[in-house]
């Protein structure tokens, strides 16, 4: 990669809000392109094959696994995800920046990798709104305090990233991260420190 071009990571904890943030920046900021990552998992509702996704079957998925096509993929809930070589490389050519919109293995992988890609960890407002978010999408008691767990869990694997937004207001959140990718505000893990305590 030459020093114009760069790859900037989007983890969120669950409940943060990413895909509208990350698709107003999309439309906000030409800069960046999104790559389409594959998955094993279904297709949900309004969700398209090529946009959202490329939806594909676990045969092809492990096909695309002993080719050497990814850059990282990880098992995520019992379904694969993965970040193909051409989704970074088409991005790259395009001389666009590219936008990984992952979760956390995948993030470290790419860490090992692409030591000078930046993270950036998406949080909700407080714990008590991650909370709530979560058990606004239904489940029981035990479901709901699974995936709060998990949450947690997941945002302890994410600490070691560059910088962390917070989605209170999309529009902010929208500003944020355009700050953020372009290393002004104060963003960083550090400076965030009060705010990502009461989430561990
Ligand atoms: P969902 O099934 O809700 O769309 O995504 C589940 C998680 O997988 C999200 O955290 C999403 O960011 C992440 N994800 C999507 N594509 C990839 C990928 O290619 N690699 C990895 N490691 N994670 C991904």
């Amino acid at each position: 990669m030459s020093k114009n071009e760069k790859i900037a990571v989007i983890s969120a904890a669950s409940g943060a809000g990413k895909t509208t943030v990350v698709n107003r920046l999309l439309k906000q900021d030409q800069r960046f392109s999104r790559v389409i990552t594959h998955t094993t998992r279904e297709k949900r509702p309004g969700e398209k094959n090529a946009v959202d996704y490329h939806f594909v079957s676990k045969d092809e998925f492990e096909q695309m696994i002993a080719q050497d096509a990814f850059v990282e993929w990880a098992k995520v809930y019992d379904n694969y995800y993965g970040t193909s070589k051409q989704g970074i490389a088409d991005i790259i050519a395009q001389g666009k920046h590219a936008l990984l919109v992952i979760e956390w293995q995948g993030a470290k992988n790419i860490k090992k990798l692409y030591p000078n890609a930046q993270f950036i960890l998406m949080l909700p407002p407080s714990m008590e709104e991650l909370k709530s978010r979560i058990s606004g999408r239904g489940g029981d008691v035990k479901d709901i305090t699974q995936r709060i767990e998990l949450a947690t869990h997941e945002i302890k694997q994410m600490l070691w990233y560059d910088q962390v937004i917070i989605n209170d207001d999309v529009d902010q959140c929208v500003k944020d991260l355009i700050l953020a990718l372009n290393d002004e505000g104060a963003f960083s893990m550090d400076q965030q420190k009060e705010r990502i305590q009461s989430f561990i």
